[in-house]
Formats: structure tokens, C-alpha cells, sequence
């Protein structure tokens, strides 16, 4: 989608208390907070906070998952609320016009940065460059003078799928740890991890708008995850798990008699899914994969997906044979 096609969106106050209800729903925050999150919205529309978005060893799929659908649209409050300075999906600069934007960008500092894919590491990080440049230099050079790091699905968080593949590709933190050459100017700044295999656009908007909000990133786990949705687990909140309790599991997809029944056979990673997908749902909560008969593939987790493959087979020993 490109950004400089669509007309300017204007938001109203009225879309700012929509955008704050979704701030304060999806955080478990306080509806008491919602005139906050609207003044903060009002006070930083004008003055637009600069981001910075990169995408690095990726499919571009959390790109369309945030451009889907949110009431305010994605769209209006990437372009009233913030400076989109810098996304070679959606912005309508190209070539050296937009090698300046992203340089006089970091040059100035102060910008939310958002990586999107993963770094890869291999032959001197030669998979993966732009404009001369590895991946890896230029995320360096990006997160020196960002004011907070947000790491948009699996890919840049934790190495994702392309971890799998013949290119060392890593995210943020790599078997637990933080990948500590390529983040080693990062300071004190919030780093700030939004799994799953794409980010929810929920969770990002709401994260971007608690940061503009609160100057600070939310609650997180040890792995950087916002705790508001990433601090329960699956498995103990999922509708099928009465079905799990009486061993009556899915075997065979084929079977109609079987629909409804806990899929751990067919491979389901949701006793180690730290996630509120069952709750949050996808596409405008219409559905989320165990919902549409798929099994939990974890995408939320670091072992995704080299450790959690193969996808659809039962050989994690959850103690069920
Ligand atoms: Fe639900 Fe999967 Fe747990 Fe079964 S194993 S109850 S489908 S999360």
C-alpha cells in the first residue's frame, strides 16, 4: 500500500477516544486512563513522533497485518499520530530520497524504531542488504539514537522462521540472550518484543500509544514481551481444554465426530503458547487458529519455529501419548 496515494486522514476526537479504548482494552489498563490517552493523543498529533520502520529477513506479513483493518484505520493513525519517516513497503520515496529521510532521521534522534524480520548473520550479513549496507549496520546505526525499540513479530524478536534457514538469521534476543553485537549502543532505552507470526496489529497500536502516553514501555516479561498480552498462557484458557482434561483429542482431521476436540495430537504448542490469542482473536476478532481447528504453533514463543517444528506432529512430551 502506498501511503501517498491515499488521501490525508484527519482524526477527531472522537477517534482518538476510540483509539484510547483500544489502548486502555487491549493493556487491561483502567478506563479511568482514557482521558489521559486522549490528551497525550491530542498533544502528540501536531508534533508527530518520527518512526523509523526496517524491515530486514522477513515476508512483510506484519506490514499487512498492522495496514489491516483497526477502527481508526492503521492508516490514519500511522499518518495522524506519527511520522512515518522510513518504510520501504509503505512509503512513496524511493532510491536516495529515501536514504536521506531514514539519515536525516536518525541524525536528529529521538524516534521510535520498529524492526520488522530478522538479521541475518551468514557471509558478513550479505543476505540481506540495502543500499550497500547489511542489514545488520544498519539496524546498528538505527537503534544508536532511537528513544525506544519495538520489535514487530516473530522474525525480529526472536529469529522466527528464517532462523531455520542457511542464513544465522537472529532477532533481538537469540537462545534467550540479547544479540549483543548488533545492539551493543542500545543504552537504556526500552526494547520492547511483539511475537507471533505476524504481529497483532492490535498490540502494536496499543503499544505504540502507551509508549506516546506514558514515555515508558509497558510491564514486560523476561523476554521482553508486554505482559498484557503475553502473560498467560494458552493451554490454561483455551475452550478446548475440557477436552484435553478428558483425553478426547483430535486424530484425524477427516472425522466430523471429532471437531471441537483438543488437537495436542495434531501438534498443538499451546501448553508452552504465552499469548491472548483466544481472547484477542484476528482479523477484527473474527478467529484465531484453534478456533478454526488449527493447533498452536507457538509463534509467540522463542522456539519458534526451529525448535517447535515439526509444526503439526505431537513429539513435545506434554506428557500425553
Ligand atoms: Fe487447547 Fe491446544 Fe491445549 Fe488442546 S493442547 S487444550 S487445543 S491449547
Amino acid at each position: 500500500m502506498d501511503l501517498a496515494t491515499l488521501a490525508r486522514p484527519q482524526l477527531n476526537r472522537r477517534d482518538f477516544v476510540k483509539i484510547a479504548s483500544l489502548t486502555v482494552a487491549a493493556m487491561g489498563l483502567s478506563q479511568a486512563l482514557n482521558p489521559r490517552i486522549v490528551e497525550a493523543l491530542e498533544q502528540v498529533s501536531p508534533a508527530k513522533p518520527p518512526v523509523i520502520w526496517l524491515e530486514g529477513q522477513g515476508c512483510t506479513g506484519c506490514t499487512e497485518s498492522f495496514l489491516n483493518n483497526l477502527e481508526p484505520s492503521a492508516v490514519s493513525i500511522l499518518l495522524d499520530t506519527i511520522s512515518l519517516r522510513y518504510h520501504e513497503t509503505a512509503m512513496a520515496a524511493s532510491g536516495h530520497q529515501a536514504d536521506k529521510a531514514l539519515h536525516d532521521t536518525i541524525k536528529a534522534g529521538g524516534y521510535v524504531l520498529v524492526i520488522e524480520g530478522s538479521i541475518p548473520l551468514a557471509q558478513n550479513g550479505k543476505f540481506c542488504t540495502i543500499a550497500g549496507k547489511t542489514f545488520v549496520d544498519i539496524v546498528r546505526e538505527s537503534a544508536k539514537n532511537a528513544a525506544v525499540i519495538i520489535n514487530v513479530g516473530a522474525c525480529s524478536s526472536f529469529g522466527g522462521i528464517p532462523r531455520s534457514g542457511p542464513t544465522d538469521a537472529v532477532g533481538y534476543l537469540f537462545r534467550g540472550k540479547t544479540l549483543h553485537h548488533v545492539f551493543d549502543d542500545v543504552g537504556n532505552k526500552p526494547v520492547i518484543n511483539l511475537p507471533t507470526c505476524p504481529v497483532h496489529n492490535e498490540r502494536l497500536v496499543a503499544t505504540i500509544v502507551y509508549y506516546l502516553t506514558f514515555g515508558k514501555a509497558p510491564e514486560m516479561d523476561s523476554y521482553h514481551r508486554p505482559l498484557a498480552f503475553y502473560g498467560k498462557l494458552q493451554h490454561d484458557n483455551c475452550a478446548r481444554r475440557g477436552q484435553f482434561e478428558a483425553r478426547r483429542f483430535v486424530t484425524d482431521f477427516k472425522d466430523p465426530a471429532q471437531h471441537g476436540r483438543c488437537l495436542i495430537l495434531k501438534g498443538c504448542k499451546g501448553p508452552i503458547a504465552f499469548q491472548d490469542c483466544w481472547e484477542r482473536q484476528w482479523n477484527q476478532r473474527t478467529n484465531y487458529c484453534i478456533q478454526a481447528g488449527v493447533p498452536c504453533v507457538a509463534c509467540s514463543q522463542p522456539e519458534f519455529y526451529q525448535d517447535t517444528s515439526p509444526l503439526y506432529a505431537h513429539d513435545y512430551d506434554f506428557g500425553v501419548k
